[in-house]
């Protein structure tokens, strides 16, 4: 009992979701000492899918040192149906077992009161009732956790992230580099790079939803936007609003053609939404390739010039930066790195 408050009192140390994550099937490895323990994130749609997986498996004493930290998989994940126990722990929220051997156990994770996915065992023998009770404990303590650190990084209106976890996030996407996602070398072939992107979407004539029906239903469009915006983008990618009506999205590994369909998606997905009492809305803009080098500020100040770009050649349209630059209707003054000269 004293191991596990140990190992909680190191997880609620932490902030960051990935490391988070990873340190709670450390320390379910290191307390039960299963062969495999996996956490598969499910997304927000509806019926869900599988958004990430997280794999430990168990490790030969001689490896102890030196063990690399296993990467988070967006992508080539199961469908849901692939595994029907691990798909009822998630829609029914109730614990799986299968005796094997190996015994496979599922256990729902839940937080702020909704099961957001399931961490399995794969275990020589089946858990004994001590061990499925300690999992079931420190899951409970993990969750509780994780609903509060989405209350603070989650704008109240909307759902989506606020700026708070902006920068480590872009940071990290930085990090990550290029190829990092597997299925990135994939897409490399003929469409050009993979990479990251950061977009800025501002909301067309926003001030007229208010003067014209008040600010409750504008926040209600608000809150509208943001719906279709969830729809609009992978469950990898990370959407913030970053007040008022302008929004940023972090775009993991896409080509420009690829980034810039993903942002036009979401701006059919909004012209072509019906708003109650106010109609029709359309919404602009810009993205950016991420440089090495990059801040969040270069960064977004490029997106935002290319989304008042937009703006100006009459709203509902989506440039990029980088297109506007080679057709030479924007200059490019790269603030990465090195020093600025004025
Ligand atoms: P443009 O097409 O150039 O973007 O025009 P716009 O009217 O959208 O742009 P502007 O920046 O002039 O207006 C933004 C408006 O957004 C001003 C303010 O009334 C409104 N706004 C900002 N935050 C909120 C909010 O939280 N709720 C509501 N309802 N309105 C907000
Ligand atoms: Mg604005
Ligand atoms: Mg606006």
């Amino acid at each position: 009992m004293r191991n596990a408050i140990d190992h909680l009192g190191r997880l609620t140390e932490l902030r960051d979701r990935d490391l988070l994550d990873l340190s709670l099937l450390q320390s379910i490895r290191d307390l039960v000492r299963p062969q495999a323990v996996t956490l598969y994130r499910a997304d927000d749609a509806q019926p869900p899918g599988w958004r990430s997986r997280l794999q430990l498996k168990a490790r030969p004493v001689a490896e102890q040192l030196g063990e690399e930290a296993p990467q988070v998989e967006f992508d080539g994940l199961p469908a849901i149906d692939d595994h029907p126990p691990r798909a009822h722990c998630l829609l029914r929220g109730e614990r799986q077992r299968q005796a094997g051997p190996p015994a496979w156990t599922g256990f729902p994770m839940a937080s702020g009161g909704r099961v957001v996915g399931v961490l399995e065992l794969d275990t020589r023998y089946p858990l004994t009732r001590e061990e499925a009770a300690l999992v079931t404990g420190m899951l409970q303590v993990f969750g509780n956790f994780q609903a509060l650190l989405d209350y603070s990084e989650r704008d109240t209106l909307t759902g989506l992230l606020n700026r708070k976890s902006f920068d480590s996030a872009f940071f990290k996407l930085l990090a990550d580099g290029q190829g990092a996602d597997p299925g990135m070398e994939e897409r490399r072939r003929g469409q050009g790079r993979a990479v990251h992107w950061l977009g800025v979407i501002d909301i067309d004539h926003f001030k007229q939803v208010n003067d014209r029906h008040g600010h409750l239903i504008g926040d209600e469009v608000l809150l509208l936007v943001a719906q279709l915006m969830n729809s609009s983008f992978r469950a990898s990618d990370r959407l913030y609003r970053f007040g008022g009506e302008e929004f940023v999205v972090l775009l993991r590994g896409a080509t420009e053609a690829e980034a810039l369909q993903a942002f036009d998606r979401c701006r059919l997905a909004v012209q072509g939404h019906e708003m109650p009492q106010v109609g029709h809305i359309t919404i602009s803009a810009g993205v950016t390739q991420l440089r090495a080098g990059d801040t969040p500020s270069a960064a977004f100040e490029r997106a935002d010039r290319a989304t008042y770009h937009a703006k100006n050649q009459g709203r509902n349209q989506v440039w990029s930066h980088e297109a506007l630059v080679r057709a030479g209707r924007l200059q490019d003054n790269d603030k990465t790195g090195g020093v600025e000269i004025f």
